[in-house]
């Protein structure tokens, strides 16, 4: 991509009413525009974001054998009515009406339309086990929508649910998402930490968050320093060993690590004094196992091996997948802007032209950018007639992992700059070693 062909409105004024760090980045470096309270577009660049964060939650969705569908933002308010829900979600939920006078809302979660689905499709255990997930926008009518596309009102989630014929086989179903939420979240280069949570409004007795570490975190978190250090790395993870699953799982939540709302004092002040440690986090996921609380409401029931009706145990699970952008940021920034971590950059590299109009280095910067698009990735070449400062501040604060700088002197030689996003640092080599290094 062209820079001179394409839409990256920068701003060079910090925005005031951004109070923290990723909400400003992701407005200086034109990623998204509010439209109104909680409510963004996704610019270009941020929309690049959005989409390569969607797809690593996708592949390892699917990766854990879930099965991805798409259902719509709004829902009939009778589903609703039949859980018993359509009154109990309160303010949060977007009530509308059509044309005819039917109840409608936009949907917060799809708990009631997933159950809706199941029953009407699903009438044996012999179709079991079954996890169906979708990524999708929500609309919750947050009290305080803040910090930009983090407690948005308005938001894009992957949600699945999981249907099966027993406890034990929905808490396989727990294990194999927090398996791959880890893997998820470790893909994304996030440390983030299983949290014993509190069911809240979706109910139910098994429930972990998700949260990462941050200053500007909204939830107070407590936990045994031993869980920071625990990676999933490389390990090959098989979705059909539950033991395994188990295993892993069993591994993450044995330290001590809650949220205030589940935070037990005496627990915690058991633990050796150096290993306690409390500070904020941002949740960015959440897994629950709630039994046969909506299959009890709304007859989702299966025909068992005897052949009678039973009613299907499931569990729900979500990342926030517009909430994971911000928190990318939080975790990843320095004082020149955005240091994305290679696996959701909305481009590989930055290309700098420092005199642009001069052939040789003109043609210096097509090299690089054939080059590179050659070996499968995406460049964005700076070809805009500006400043070399304002070329690089431009680069450091859109936070591609690397930059390759063309200017007179070096290209005479057959030479370019190689800079690396995250420690700055940067080597004169040739315009086949910068691409070898880049790809
Ligand atoms: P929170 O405690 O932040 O209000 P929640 O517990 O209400 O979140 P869940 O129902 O668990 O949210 O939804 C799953 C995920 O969706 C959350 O873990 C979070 O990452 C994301 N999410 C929830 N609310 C918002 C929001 N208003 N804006 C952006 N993402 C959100
Ligand atoms: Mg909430
Ligand atoms: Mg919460
Ligand atoms: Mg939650």
């Amino acid at each position: 991509m062209r820079l001179s062909r394409y839409f990256l409105p920068v701003l060079k004024e910090t925005p005031a009413d951004a109070q923290i760090a990723s909400h400003r980045l992701m407005l200086r470096a034109g990623m998204i525009k509010q439209s109104s309270a909680g409510i963004y577009s996704w610019l270009p660049l941020g929309f690049r974001v959005l989409k390569n964060i969607e797809r690593i939650v996708h592949e390892e969705q699917q990766r854990a054998g879930h099965i991805p569908m798409l259902m719509p933002t709004l829902q009939p308010a009778d589903l609703w009515r039949e859980s018993d829900r359509y009154d109990a979600y309160g303010p949060e939920m977007l009530r509308i009406r059509d044309r005819h006078g039917r109840d409608m809302l936009y949907g917060p979660t799809n708990e009631e339309m997933i159950t809706d689905i199941f029953r009407a499709h699903v009438g044996s255990y012999r179709e079991l086990p079954l996890t169906l997930y979708h990524i999708q926008w929500k609309f919750r009518d947050e009290v305080r929508p803040r910090f930009g596309v983090m407690r948005g009102r308005e938001f894009y989630m992957k949600d699945g649910y999981n249907f099966d014929i027993s406890r034990e086989d929905a808490m396989y179903a727990y294990d194999r998402h927090m398996v791959s939420y880890l893997r998820t979240y470790e893909r994304l280069e996030l440390k983030a930490i299983p949290m014993r949570a509190d069911s809240g409004p979706i109910g139910g007795d098994d429930t972990h968050e998700f949260l990462v570490l941050a200053e500007t975190g909204e939830s107070e978190v407590f936990y045994d320093a031993a869980i920071a250090d625990l990676s999933l790395g490389s390990r090959d993870i098989d979705y059909d060993d539950r033991a395994a699953l188990r295993a892993i799982c069993e591994e993450w939540t044995a330290p001590y690590a809650r949220t205030d709302e589940t935070h037990d004092p005496a627990l915690f002040e058991a633990l050796p004094e150096d290993r306690r440690r409390s500070s904020r986090g941002i949740e960015v996921g959440q897994i629950f196992y709630f039994g046969t609380k909506y299959s009890d409401a709304m007859g989702a029931t299966v025909q068992g091996p005897d052949g009678k009706p039973v009613p299907v145990h499931m569990g729900s699970h979500g990342i926030g997948v517009s909430r994971l952008a911000g928190a990318l940021i939080e975790a990843s920034h320095d004082e020149k802007g955005i240091v994305w971590p290679e696996g959701v950059t909305p481009f590989h590299c930055g290309i700098v032209n420092l005199r642009q109009g001069d052939t040789d280095c003109d043609a210096a910067c097509a090299q690089i950018e054939a080059g590179l698009i050659a070996r499968g990735l995406d460049p964005l070449y700076h070809d805009r007639d500006e400043r070399a400062g304002a070329k690089f501040a431009t680069m450091d604060l859109i936070g591609l992992p690397w930059r390759i700088t063309a200017g007179p002197r070096g290209v005479k030689e057959g030479k370019v700059e190689l800079t690396s996003r995250r420690s700055g640092e940067s080597e004169e080599m040739t315009v086949a070693a910068a691409i070898d290094r880049v790809a």
